[in-house]
């Protein structure tokens, strides 16, 4: 499969159209933002991390029994994946508080919850994706009855999954975030990432941070906690 014209560049990644119509490359870049777009740096190596934890946890998700976007990892930096049409929400499943719930709510970080907790953002970066509930994204036409209730269902089952698969690893799934597309025929399926951009990960034992806090919040060792985690999960294939 051949990259064509390219659809996208975000933050972190570009789209590529390819010479099939349902299929996209998506490569990974080691450009890395916080506070929506605020902060900007380079995280060396990252891509290829992101690249390759994204695929494997996604396939791991789809021996589930969930459908994802992926297809077929090309390269280091490269994969084919399902053309779908995002729906415009960034789903985040918490098990821990930490982040902006812990700022929003006055939760210290690290205070565990008895079940898991979701919210939903407005994926729309110029208004800086805020915070909404089900009645807004429904007055805003963003999805259906039925696809929030698919989404909701399909996001704890995915935290059941990564969050066992995570603590055979030795390391903890604070939190995330998820992005769901609609394929033509209208099926809602797993789309985007699964990294350390988009989720808290925190070793189990000594809890360090091996995700993006750490540039976030310029705790050093960004490259080397992305390597961890990389490790952790590689090693646990290998078992
Ligand atoms: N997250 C993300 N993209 C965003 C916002 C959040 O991937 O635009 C992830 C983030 O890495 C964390 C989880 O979602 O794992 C919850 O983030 P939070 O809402 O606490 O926001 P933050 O503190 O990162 O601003």
């Amino acid at each position: 499969m051949k990259k064509l014209k390219l659809l996208y560049e975000g933050k972190a990644k570009k789209v590529y159209q390819t010479e099939m119509a349902q299929r996209l490359i998506v490569e990974y870049k080691d450009d890395a933002t916080a506070f929506n777009g605020l902060k900007k740096g380079t995280i060396v190596g990252k891509g290829i991390i992101n690249n390759k934890m994204s695929n494997r946890l996604m396939q791991r998700l789809e021996d589930a029994g969930i459908p994802t976007h992926f297809v077929t990892e090309l390269n280091d930096r490269e994969t084919v994946v399902q053309r779908v049409s995002i729906v415009p929400l960034e789903v985040i499943v918490r098990n821990i508080a930490a982040g902006s719930f812990s700022m929003r709510y006055g939760v210290e970080e690290g205070t565990v919850f008895e079940q898991p907790t979701i919210e939903f953002s407005y994926k729309n970066d110029s208004l800086g994706d805020p915070l909404l509930n089900m009645d807004h994204a429904k007055a805003l036409k963003l999805a259906t009855d039925a696809e929030i209730a698919t989404i909701r269902t399909m996001a704890l089952r995915i935290n059941e999954i990564l969050k066992s698969f995570w603590a055979e690893c030795g390391v903890t799934l604070v939190d995330f975030k998820l992005e769901f597309g609609r394929l033509s025929d209208g099926t809602i399926i797993l789309a985007d990432e699964i990294s350390p951009d988009t989720c808290r990960l925190w070793d189990a034992k000594t809890g360090d941070k091996l995700d993006k806090d750490r540039f976030r919040r310029d705790l050093g060792g960004v490259e080397d906690a992305y390597a961890e985690i990389m490790r952790r999960l590689v090693s646990h294939d290998e078992k």
